[in-house]
């Protein structure tokens, strides 16, 4: 059989592909703490102004400014409590002259008042107290509508429902929401050389370890994830287990057999479930035979079995796809500049991705590949944080360089503080 020609295209340009697809999923209402993560399928507008009314933002008193005009140290101005509140409660009196209410943080402010001198600012004696300063009008006043006024967009159609978002839901009364389905996901290793975590090796055979990774990369993004059983080097059961996954998901990944080996069938499978390939060839470096097809409005993600291929291929394209099919209008990869702190003087003309450890420390962001790092180097993806991203060319890299580098991991903690 006639190897067929690839057309290697720019990483760019395959990771565009992936996302201008018509490919989305649809929307659902969720209870609100079950929507962190999910992306907004509709504009969040405050249905009220905040604060709602002009509040104390600390524990003191209430005043009218105007009685506090001229105080100074040798002329303190004296006050006469009248009132005494908490958050949550309303007072009904209205200040008169030097008069004054004790109020806690979070407190309406009272009738007449229009300023909040906090405790550490005054001179207690019984149901008085002095001050030694003027106050102006709103000083210490959280005022009615400075944060949002009724009808503003506080949250935006696209944006990742965050922690952050949950709490201003929450602010709103905003008890269920529509966002867009996640996308379920197939995983399929194939290859006849495999082995199953718990069988014992046997001559010529290697563990699958590309599933577990690809399924657990897929719940840390959120996803459900089926994850078949290995699948054998073999045409037509490739087919059916490929039919059965995309019946049963939104997304079929596969790792292996996307090469043009003697048993890698993933084009003729591909042409069996009569996909349109997008790229069946990326000018990048490991993975370059990193397939994308799609099929019945389904993605169809043929990556590499080179583990660290395989990675990478699903940091370029799976999750921007993920992303971009629940409407998220952020999904390419966010790239970040950080100097290189080794030479890197293996030349290609392919970009080249290298699982890297950053570090973004006060003196800046450097980054340095994390271990042997051929493409089918599995630990190395285990001790990186970033992939390096280097542009294909004839030359090397030196350390000092500054590069470009993908970051695969939030939540990064030090082994020592740095605060
Ligand atoms: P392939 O993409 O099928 O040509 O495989 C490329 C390399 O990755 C070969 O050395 C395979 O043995 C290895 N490989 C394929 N699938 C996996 C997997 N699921 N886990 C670990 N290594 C794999
Ligand atoms: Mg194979």
């Amino acid at each position: 059989m006639a190897v067929e020609k690839r057309n290697p295209i720019p990483v760019k340009e395959a990771i565009h592909r992936v996302v201008q697809q018509e490919i989305y999923l649809n929307q659902i209402e969720v209870n609100l703490d079950e929507s962190l993560g999910y992306i907004l399928a509709e504009d969040i507008v405050a249905t009220y102004d905040i604060p709602r009314f002009n509040k104390s933002p600390y524990d003191g008193f209430a005043i009218r400014s105007e009685d506090s005009a001229g105080a100074y140290s040798e002329n303190r101005k004296q006050f006469k409590v009248i009132d005494h509140i908490g958050a949550g409660s309303v007072s009904s009196k209205t200040l008169g002259q030097n008069e004054a209410v004790r109020i806690m943080t979070g407190a309406q402010i009272p009738e007449g008042a229009d300023a909040v001198v906090m405790f550490e600012q005054t001179v207690e004696d019984g149901d008085t107290f002095t001050i030694r300063k003027s106050f102006e009008a709103n000083e210490n006043v959280s005022l009615k509508g400075e944060e949002t006024t009724t009808g503003d967009i506080v949250l935006k159609k696209g944006q990742v429902i965050n922690p952050g978002a949950i709490a201003v839901l929450a602010t709103y009364g905003y008890t269920k929401v529509q966002v867009t389905r996640r996308p379920s996901i197939a995983v399929i290793a194939t290859g006849s050389e495999l082995l199953d975590v718990n069988d014992d090796l046997q001559p010529g055979k290697i563990r699958n370890s590309n599933g577990p990774m690809i399924k657990a990369l897929s719940e840390k993004i959120g996803l459900n994830v089926e994850a078949y059983k290995i699948q054998q080097d073999d045409l037509e059961s490739s087919i059916a287990v490929v039919k059965d996954a995309m019946s049963k998901h939104d997304i079929v990944i596969t790792t292996g057999g996307v090469s043009v080996g003697d048993f890698d069938y993933l084009p003729e499978i591909y042409k069996a479930v009569n996909a349109k390939v997008l790229f069946n060839k990326v000018a990048m470096r490991p993975g370059s035979v990193t397939t994308v097809a799609v099929a019945n409005g389904q993605y169809l993600f043929g990556l590499s079995g080179n583990p660290s291929a395989c990675f990478t291929g699903f940091e370029l394209f799976v999750k921007p796809a993920v992303q971009h099919m629940m409407g998220a209008t952020a999904y390419y990869p966010q790239v970040v500049k950080a100097t290189l702190m080794e030479d890197f003087t293996k030349a290609n003309p392919f970009t080249r991705f290298i699982r890297a450890t950053a570090n973004f420390s006060q003196s800046g962001a450097t980054v340095v590949p994390s271990g042997f790092n051929k493409s089918g180097a599995v630990v190395a993806i285990a001790h990186s944080n970033a992939m390096i991203m280097l542009p294909g060319g004839t030359r090397g890299f030196k350390a000092g360089h500054t590069v470009n580098v993908i970051l695969t991991e939030s939540n990064v903690f030090e082994t020592e503080m740095t605060l």
